[in-house]
C-alpha cells in the first residue's frame, strides 16, 4: 500500500519518539562541524538539551547567510574522505549554497524520492522521462536515483530541446514526466506545431511538477492540455532537493516526510511558532542526514501545515502549496533570482542609476523578465546608437550573472516610481 508501510502510517506518539531520537543524533553529528560546535558550545547546548519535539525551540535558527559565511566546509560533520557528492545552487554572485552527502545520505535521499513517486501513484511499470537539468542542480540526479530505486525505466532526458523530448516520449512510450510547470506550456506548443496531440499521440498519464511556485489553475491547465494527473513536488537544495514534500493521489496538500524532516511554521517577523493551521514560514531540520545536518533552517517559503488525516491513510502531515516567500527571491524558468543579483549585474556597467524595476510576465505560457533601468541624464541625451550599446551590455551582464536572457529597457532619469520605505523591485504579473 505504501512504499514504507510502517514509517508512513506511524501514530503521532511513535513518530515523535523517532523524531526525538533522530534529532539527538542529528545534534551530535552537527556538533562535529565547526559552525555548530562553536555556536552550541557558546550557548551551552548539546544533544542532551532536547528530550521532546518542543525542545527544538531552545535551538537557534540557521539561515542562508550562515551557510554563505561558512562556505564551503564550515557545516561539514564528517571528514572529506567520507563524502561522495555535492550539489549546489547556481549563485554566481557571492557564495553558492552547497550541500555535501556521504553514502548514507544519498541512499536515504533515493529512498525518500522513491517514496515520493510511489505516493503519487507511480510504479515500476512506468517509463519515466526526467526533463530536468542534470549536474549541480538537484532535480536531475535527485529524481534519477529515486526513479531507479522505484524500478521505473528511466529516461534521463535533461532539460530543453522540445522536439527531442517529444520524440523520446513517443519512441519509448513515456508514461510519467517530471518538469518545471512553466516549461510544460512551451512543450505543449511544440506538440501543436508538430501537429500532435499529447492526449492521443503519447502514453503520458502522470506529470510531476515543482521547483517553482504555480497555482491550482496552472496545474489544472497542464492536466487538461496533456490529459494527465500532475502532482506537486516540493524541495530545496538545503534539504537535499526534491523528495521533501510530495502530493499523494488525493492532490490535497503535500505530505512532508516527517521521519526525515522536522517541520515548524513560524511568524517570519516575530520568529515565534504560529498557531496550528496558520500561515507562516516553513522551518526545517534534517533528521537523517549525516554529512551536513541542518537544524532549524529558515526556508523562507510561506505555507500552512495541515494536521488532519489524509484520505490516503498516511499519518504524515501536509503543507499547502507554496505560493510565495518571506524574502524577495523569485523563480523564473526554474532559476532562483534575488533582485540583489540583478543590481550587481547592473552596477558592473557604467551609465545607469541604482534605480531599476523587474517586471515578470507570462507570454504564451513562458515566463518573461523585463528589467527597466534608469540611465544618467548624460547618457540619456546621448545618441541612439550609444543607448543601444548600453542596453546590450546590461543584457549581457545580467545573463552572465543569472544565466538567463532577459529584456532590458532603458528609461529616463526619475521615471521609475520611488517608494517611501523598502524599494519594491519586483512586479509579478504572471498570475493576474
Ligand atoms: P532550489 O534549492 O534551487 O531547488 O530552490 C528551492 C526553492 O524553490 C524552494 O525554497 C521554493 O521557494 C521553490 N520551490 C521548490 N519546489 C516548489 C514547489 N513545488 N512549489 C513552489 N515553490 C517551490
Ligand atoms: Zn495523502
Amino acid at each position: 500500500m505504501y512504499w514504507e508501510n510502517e514509517l508512513e502510517t506511524l501514530n503521532r506518539i511513535d513518530l515523535e519518539k523517532l523524531q526525538v531520537k533522530r534529532l539527538k543524533q542529528t545534534i551530535q553529528s552537527a556538533m562535529n562541524s565547526q559552525y555548530y560546535k562553536d555556536l552550541y558550545r557558546q550557548l551551552g547546548l548539546s544533544a542532551d538539551s532536547v528530550n521532546s519535539v518542543g525542545d527544538l525551540q531552545k535551538l537557534p535558527f540557521t539561515n542562508k547567510q550562515n551557510l554563505r559565511d561558512n562556505f564551503p566546509y564550515g557545516f561539514l560533520g564528517l571528514p572529506q574522505r567520507d563524502l561522495i557528492r555535492l550539489h549546489s545552487t547556481s549563485g554566481t554572485t557571492g557564495n553558492p549554497t552547497v550541500i555535501f552527502h556521504n553514502r548514507h545520505d544519498i541512499d536515504s535521499w533515493a529512498n525518500l524520492m522513491a517514496r515520493s513517486l510511489y505516493c503519487a501513484g507511480i510504479r515500476d511499470t512506468d517509463v519515466f522521462q526526467n526533463i530536468c537539468g542534470y549536474g549541480l542542480f538537484t532535480g536531475g540526479l535527485g529524481f534519477q536515483y529515486g526513479i531507479e530505486r522505484l524500478g521505473c525505466l528511466s529516461i534521463p532526458a535533461g532539460a530543453g530541446n522540445s522536439p527531442r523530448q517529444i520524440k523520446l516520449m513517443r519512441d519509448y512510450g513515456t508514461t510519467v514526466a517530471h518538469a518545471i510547470p512553466s516549461y510544460l506550456s512551451r512543450l505543449y506548443e511544440v506538440f501543436q506545431e508538430e501537429g500532435l496531440d499529447p492526449r492521443k499521440d503519447t502514453k503520458l498519464r502522470t506529470f510531476v511538477i515543482g521547483a517553482e511556485p504555480h497555482t491550482e489553475e496552472q496545474r489544472r491547465r497542464i492536466e487538461e492540455m496533456f490529459g494527465v494527473k500532475a502532482y506537486n513536488s516540493f524541495g530545496l537544495t538545503e534539504m537535499n532537493g526534491p523528495g521533501v514534500a510530495f502530493e499523494c493521489t488525493f492532490q490535497n496538500g503535500l505530505h512532508i516526510w516527517e521521519d526525515s524532516y522536522l517541520v515548524e511554521i513560524i511568524n517570519p517577523d516575530t520568529l515565534e511558532p504560529v498557531a496550528d493551521g496558520e500561515i507562516g514560514e516553513l522551518v526545517m531540520t534534517t533528521l537523517d542526514r549525516q554529512a551536513m545536518p541542518l537544524i532549524r533552517y529558515r526556508t523562507r517559503d510561506v505555507t500552512t501545515l495541515v494536521s488532519e488525516q489524509c484520505a490516503c491513510g498516511r499519518t504524515l502531515r501536509r503543507i499547502r502549496r507554496i505560493g510565495r516567500r518571506s524574502d524577495d527571491m523569485f523563480i523564473i524558468r526554474g532559476v532562483n533570482v534575488f533582485p540583489s543579483q540583478v543590481e550587481t549585474a547592473l552596477l558592473r556597467v557604467e551609465g545607469t542609476l541604482p534605480h531599476y524595476q523587474i517586471i515578470l510576465t507570462r507570454e504564451v505560457g513562458l515566463d518573461q523578465m523585463e528589467v527597466q533601468v534608469e540611465v544618467t541624464p548624460e547618457v540619456f541625451s546621448d545618441e541612439i546608437r550609444k543607448l543601444e550599446t548600453l542596453q546590450q551590455q546590461l543584457g549581457a551582464s545580467i545573463e552572465n550573472v543569472l544565466g538567463i536572457r532577459v529584456k532590458v529597457t532603458l528609461v529616463g532619469p526619475r521615471s521609475l516610481a520611488r517608494s517611501e520605505g523598502k524599494a519594491k523591485r519586483v512586479t509579478d504579473l504572471r498570475n493576474v
